[in-house]
């Protein structure tokens, strides 16, 4: 719409300012300009200090108007432009806006997550920038020979023209010699400005000078650095179906090594770094030009750095966990998923973003590719693969020379187990070491039982706060609640009856390894899970020992089965995985498939061909049938077919509604007003199923409930959904409720 002259109030020289304010709010608020700012000085992305109830806040403008919506009388005029320049660029703020609308999060709160914490208050940018000059429009587009007499202002202007990003003064001295004479003629014509010089890098972070050369690729994997090429510079989204060990990251080198050498910037997210240091190690030597590492394990300071110098166009890679999502790449040409099956890319709480998905989004638009990596792809990526949306690349064959492993089930009923193990498995282990081998055994469960009862009366010890047992914990002689963190000391005599008789039930990681010492006294033993880890650098002494061969018998949780190479394990034991093969959740199956053939890559990785075996009461299981006979793949199409007959993702979308509150009732009772004011809006083809209390109804205090919406078409269900969160955000909200909308939940919890 144009302005209305005749309207006084609407004469505002700056334009009205469209800013999300820090706060939990929907809405976006106007504001006048700062006085004595032109309009050309203010850019979105920039933080604000704006007035706001009685205090003040940090903003991020979103947008220039003309108009405004709001009574133009009642405006407030922004207090302070906070930054130099903006700290997002326009397709970063597009993506923040449309992950807000999409999973109908307060857009201040999605903005500010997006930016270094310490920037949430009005503090100033970590000022290490040297001032220097930069030319100008005017300055480029000069006729050099213009200053033909001037020879010290063309020397200058030409060092300048090559340098867009500017010159420090001190460079332009150690070049030049003084040249304060010339810098203020030139500046005095327009023809360069001041600007600040970002820091260098930190010498750490930077690559080897020479990039290592790696190994040709195999025709497959050419094959799939060819069609990702292909398509640099343009949008399009490819699922790099790959088994371990197939070479995928050695595709994204290359892949990264091009855009480089193009002058972009790549960004890979990987599911969880601190588990992976080999990774960034390998980036490192390969790839040319500085890298920023981002995530939520480093220092403030450092992850601020590293966030400039990803900003500043600097870092030619990004490497990170799922929030680098956000990180701003002004000159983005690949975006790379890695493990895009991997929960842990969807945060759980909050934000509730997938990492994914927005990847998806992200390149889109930027304008560039995204590859989605994974030996065991999602349903809902292999369903766009499968129907043509991305396009699908394959790596068949293990790089090198190593043979896939085999996987065997070993049905455990009637068999006499010792610390969990088979006679068959405890054999198989012996065959190994004896050989030299290592060993893998895998157990999802940390602690030392999860079970503490009294054999006298029947007590169990519970956690006080959730519904949920409590984990014993020997070596810390603590019990531990696994859901809300709070622990006592380990009783001496029943709680109930004072009886003595406490036995501990069940077998956890810790209990594992005391009880696989007698049973392999020559053996070294090393058990990986969060307990034995928590000391920084203790994963990494860890695997590194495993590595040098000094360890016969590696056991842990899932933390082993990411993304690690154990090129000296020849023998894999799973053990009970049966209580997954159950779980409720409809995405139980898809996880144990993913969790059971990752663990089974990490076996065999050198020129030993790798043996698994898989512990079970249930060998007749179709999930573990399904998988057995035809792989991943083969288990992959039996589940879509289940998933579509039962309308389920990716043939339906999903919404769920969780509330919580310290009275029991209270999060039921909420979520039946917020039904019913879902059926009231009437939007057809929408089900709201629930609400029912949640999967574990107590936790931390607190009960829990949910509500669960499910439609065929995304678009009807995001339209719905605007007008319901709407809605609820009216309802009365008794004792403490808190209720939070969970889009394409990724877990029933
Ligand atoms: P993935 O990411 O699929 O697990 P990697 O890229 O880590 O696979 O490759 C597995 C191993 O094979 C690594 O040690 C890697 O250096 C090696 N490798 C990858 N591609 C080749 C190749 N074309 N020729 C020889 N070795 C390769
Ligand atoms: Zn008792
Ligand atoms: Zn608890």
């Amino acid at each position: 719409m144009s302005r209305q002259p005749d309207q006084a109030e609407f004469e505002e020289p700056g334009g009205i300012l469209r800013v999300a304010v820090d706060a939990p709010l929907a809405e976006t608020f106007d504001y006048l300009a700062p006085s004595g700012l032109s309009r050309e000085s203010l850019r979105p992305g920039l933080r604000l200090l704006v007035p706001f109830g009685r205090g003040r806040r940090v903003g991020i403008l979103i947008e220039i108007r003309d108009q405004s919506d709001q009574d133009p009388a009642r405006l407030k005029r922004v207090e302070a432009v906070l930054d130099p320049r903006p700290l997002l660029t326009p397709a970063d703020l597009d993506l923040l806006l449309w992950a807000a609308a999409y999973y109908h999060q307060p857009i201040g709160e999605v903005l500010f997550s997006a930016l270094p914490a310490r920037l949430r208050s009005p503090e100033p940018l970590l000022d290490e920038q040297r001032p220097g000059l930069q030319a100008t429009p005017e300055g480029l587009a000069l006729d050099l020979e213009q200053l033909k007499r001037a020879h010290k202002q063309r020397d200058l202007l030409t060092l300048l023209r090559e340098a867009p990003e500017g010159l420090a003064l001190t460079e332009l001295a150690a070049r030049l010699g003084d040249c304060r004479g010339p810098i203020r003629a030139l500046r005095d014509g327009g023809l360069i400005g001041d600007c600040r010089i970002a820091p260098l890098v930190d010498p750490a972070a930077m690559a080897a000078t020479s990039a290592s050369p790696g190994p040709d690729p195999n025709p497959e994997q050419r094959q799939a650095i060819e069609s990702v090429s292909a398509a640099l510079g343009g949008f399009r989204a490819f699922l790099l179906d790959g088994v371990t060990g197939s070479g995928k990251t050695e595709v994204y080198i290359q892949l990264i090594a091009t855009v480089i050498a193009r002058g972009g910037q790549a960004l890979v997210v990987v599911p969880e770094i601190g588990l992976t240091p080999q990774l960034r190690e390998r980036f490192r030597q390969r790839l040319p030009g500085p890298m920023a590492v981002l995530h939520s394990a480093l220092g403030a300071g450092e992850r601020e750095r590293n966030w400039h110098s990803a900003a500043r166009g600097e870092a030619r890679l990004v490497l990170g966990t799922r929030s680098a999502m956000f990180a701003p790449l002004p000159r983005l040409g690949l975006v790379v998923v890695d493990e895009e099956h991997d929960p842990s890319l969807k945060q759980q709480e909050g934000f509730r973003y997938s990492a994914r998905d927005l990847a998806v989004r992200r390149a889109q638009l930027a304008g560039c590719p995204v590859v989605l990596g994974s030996a065991t792809p999602s349903l809902e990526t292999l369903n766009n693969a499968r129907t043509g949306r991305y396009t699908w690349l394959r790596l068949t064959r293990r790089a090198g020379r190593a043979e896939p492993p085999l996987i065997a089930l070993l049905d455990i009923r009637d068999q006499p187990l010792q610390a969990g193990l088979s006679p068959v498995l405890r054999e198989h282990m012996r065959a190994e070491i004896a050989a030299g081998n290592q060993i893998l055994l895998f157990l999802n469960r940390r602690g030392y039982a999860p079970l503490l009862t009294c054999h006298a009366c029947g007590w169990v010890g519970d956690c006080p706060h959730c519904d949920a047992r409590l984990t014993l914990h020997l070596g810390q002689r603590r019990l531990w609640c696994h859901h809300c963190g709070w622990s006592r000391a380990l009783p001496t005599r029943c709680p109930e009856c004072q009886s003595h008789d406490l036995r501990m039930l069940g077998r956890g990681t810790e209990r594992l390894e005391e009880d696989l010492k007698p049973l392999f006294p020559s053996a070294s033993i090393a058990r990986v899970d969060r307990d034995s880890t928590r000391r920084k650098g203790e994963l990494a002494r860890l695997f590194e020992a495993v590595r040098q061969g000094e360890i016969q018998i590696l056991l842990g949780t899932q933390m082993l089965a990411k993304g690690h190479d154990f090129p000296g394990v020849t023998l894999v034991g799973i053990l009970e995985l049966d209580q997954s093969l159950h779980a409720s959740d409809f995405r139980a199956a898809e996880r144990t498939a993913q969790l059971i053939v990752q663990v089974a890559g990490r076996a065999g990785r050198a020129e030993r061909p790798g043996r698994v075996v898989l512990q079970t009461r249930h060998p007749e299981h179709p999930l573990l049938q399904s998988l057995l006979r035809d792989g991943y793949a083969g288990f992959a199409t039996a589940a879509l077919a289940e998933r579509e007959e039962a309308e389920l993702p990716p043939y339906a979308y999903l919404a769920l509604v969780r509330a919580e509150a310290p009275g029991e009732g209270d999060a039921l009772a909420f979520l039946r007003e917020a039904l019913g004011l879902g059926e009231s809006i009437g939007e057809p083809r929408i089900q709201l199923l629930g609400p029912v209390p949640a999967p574990m109804e107590r936790r931390a205090g607190r009960y829990r409930a949910q509500l669960l919406v499910q439609c065929a078409e995304r678009p009807r269900l995001q339209r719905f959904l605007s007008r319901w969160t709407l809605a609820i955000r009216g309802l009365p909200r008794r004792g403490g409720l808190r209720w939070s909308l969970d889009v394409d939940p990724q877990d029933m919890l």
